[in-house]
Parts: structure tokens; C-alpha cells; sequence
């Protein structure tokens, strides 16, 4: 009975081998399909990312850092500053991305994230960027803002002029009559008391 058994563990895999049917998965080469709902590694749009900190405020294990990086829009997020993830803390929990104000987290499908030491799972938004721009469109925004940072500095500063200007209009008459008070050169209003 024993050696029949033993001569089935050789067979088998001699017959299988020359047939083309699965016995394993081929992982890492081959990764199977996950499912739509996977909670996976967060992938984020660091083009409409407004840098607001909410995922991070949110996260119950505080593993979301705020850090700096130059490829987000300077329109939208002045402090360039994008979601940094401890995935040594990280439950998979999802709050972050359903408080995100602008839906740029979300969570991907990839699940690899073994690493030779603790650094290695904390992932920058370098790593989790699908979406960033070059820094050549990074330099085109920023001359942008500063563009409509100076007209509306412009529009301030001539609104203050305009505003000075009318207000010294109106103390003017007023000053011109006390001085004419002053020097006995006021006339009497028409049918006034004498
Ligand atoms: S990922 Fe969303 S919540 Fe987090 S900083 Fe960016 S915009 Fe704010
Ligand atoms: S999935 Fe949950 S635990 Fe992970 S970073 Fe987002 S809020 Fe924090």
C-alpha cells in the first residue's frame, strides 16, 4: 500500500508536467485578479490634490504624515505638501480617502509591500502618485499664480488709491469752510436770522 502511494507522489508530477494545466500560482510573475472592492496600496492624484491635511487629521492611527513634493498644482495647493503612508500602522480601514474633499486618494489594487527594513513601508506620495505633473507644467502653474497673485495685488493696491482719493475729495469742501469761518469771510445764509 506504502510503496504504491510512493509511486503515485513520482507519477503525478511527471504526468502533470507534460500537461499544460495550473498547479500554482506563479506569484510575484503572475499576480491573480483582485476584486474591485480590493483595499490595496492608496494611489493618489497628485494633480488635483489640494494639500488640505484632512486623511491625515482623520486617520485613526495616525500613519498619514504631510510632506513636500514639487508636482502638484501651485493654483490649487500653495504649500505643495501630499499625503506620506505608514504602512506599518496602516488597517486598510479606507476613512482617509472617504474624507478626502476632493476624491484624489482612493485605494489601488496593488498589494506588495514587503521591504528589508521599517523605512521601506513608509511610502512616500512619490511612490503613491498615479497622477502628478512634470516639472516643466509644475513651472507654467507656478508663473500662473504668481501672475494672478500680482494682479490681484495690483487691483488691491489701486482700489486703496481710489479710496484715499475719494475720501480727500470729501474733507476738502469741508476744510475750505472752516477756514472761511475762521476768517469772517462766511456769508450769512439767505433769508438766515441776522
Ligand atoms: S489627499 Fe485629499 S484629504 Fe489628503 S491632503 Fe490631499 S486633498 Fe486633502
Ligand atoms: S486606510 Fe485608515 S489607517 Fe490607513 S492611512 Fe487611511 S485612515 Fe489611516
Amino acid at each position: 500500500m506504502l510503496k504504491r502511494k510512493m509511486i503515485k507522489n513520482f507519477t503525478w508530477p511527471l504526468k502533470t508536467a507534460t500537461r499544460e494545466i495550473e498547479v500554482t500560482r506563479l506569484y510575484p510573475e503572475f499576480m491573480m485578479n483582485l476584486p474591485a472592492a480590493e483595499r490595496g496600496i492608496h494611489e493618489l492624484d497628485a494633480t488635483i490634490c489640494i494639500g488640505c491635511g484632512t486623511c491625515a487629521r482623520v486617520c485613526p492611527n495616525s500613519c498619514i504624515e504631510m510632506v513636500n513634493f514639487k508636482f502638484g498644482s501651485p493654483l490649487k495647493n500653495k504649500k505643495m505638501q501630499f499625503p506620506q503612508i505608514d504602512y506599518g500602522r496602516c488597517m486598510f480601514c479606507g476613512l482617509c480617502v472617504d474624507e478626502c474633499p476632493v476624491e484624489c486618494l482612493k485605494m489601488g489594487q496593488k498589494v506588495t509591500m514587503a521591504g528589508w527594513t521599517r523605512e521601506d513601508i513608509i511610502k512616500s506620495p512619490d511612490f503613491l502618485a498615479t497622477k502628478r505633473f512634470s516639472a516643466k507644467e509644475v513651472a507654467d502653474l507656478e508663473a500662473e499664480a504668481k501672475r494672478i497673485a500680482a494682479e490681484k495685488a495690483a487691483a488691491k493696491k489701486a482700489a486703496a488709491k481710489e479710496g484715499a482719493a475719494k475720501e480727500g475729495a470729501a474733507k476738502k469742501p469741508a476744510k475750505e469752510g472752516a477756514a472761511a469761518i475762521k476768517n469772517g469771510e462766511a456769508k450769512p445764509k439767505e433769508g438766515g436770522a441776522a
